[in-house]
């Protein structure tokens, strides 16, 4: 069924949240290395300390890299020496879809895309103010696009 523009979902920051298909989110998996697709796809962890973004200090945005919304801007970047980039908010909170994950024997909270439902990492209570918010997340769940630049936009066809 086609969604029609005037009630495709949009966050408050203007980005188009309509959810991606199956079939989209695989053709989208198709250009990305086979490391990002465990990630997003099937809920996998990177190791601790080898993510490419874990020290990116450039000014900018992090953006989902299956579909290009954007989830955390460079300024809520800090260090937790967890070994995963960490951010203390979200770009718009209705970019991210919390979820509890019980997998491991542990209880945690999954964020994930709103838009391609790609698996993004986890958020835990034990971060700096202002929110008290660390989202751990996975260098390979992500691609930085420096201040200027915008992310491409790979939004729901049908
Ligand atoms: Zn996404």
């Amino acid at each position: 069924m086609p969604i029609h523009p005037a009630t495709r979902p949009r966050s408050a920051a203007g980005y188009d949240l309509a959810p991606l298909s199956a079939a989209e989110r695989e053709r989208l998996a198709a250009g990305l290395p086979a490391e990002a697709v465990r990630i997003l796809l099937y809920q996998g962890t990177e190791p601790p300390f080898c993510g490419g973004l874990l020290h990116n200090r450039g000014r900018g945005v992090y953006a989902c890299r299956l579909c290009g919304l954007p989830l955390f801007r460079s300024e809520a970047k800090f260090e937790s020496g967890t070994g995963w980039p960490s951010f203390y908010a979200p770009v718009d909170e209705s970019h991210l879809r919390r979820l509890r994950d019980t997998s491991h024997g542990m209880v945690r909270v999954e964020i994930r895309c709103t838009r391609c439902d790609g698996h993004l990492g986890h958020v835990f209570p034990d971060g700096p103010p202002p929110t008290g918010e660390r989202h751990c997340l996975n260098s390979a769940s992500l691609e930085f696009f420096a201040e200027g630049e915008e992310p491409p936009q790979h939004v729901a066809t049908e």
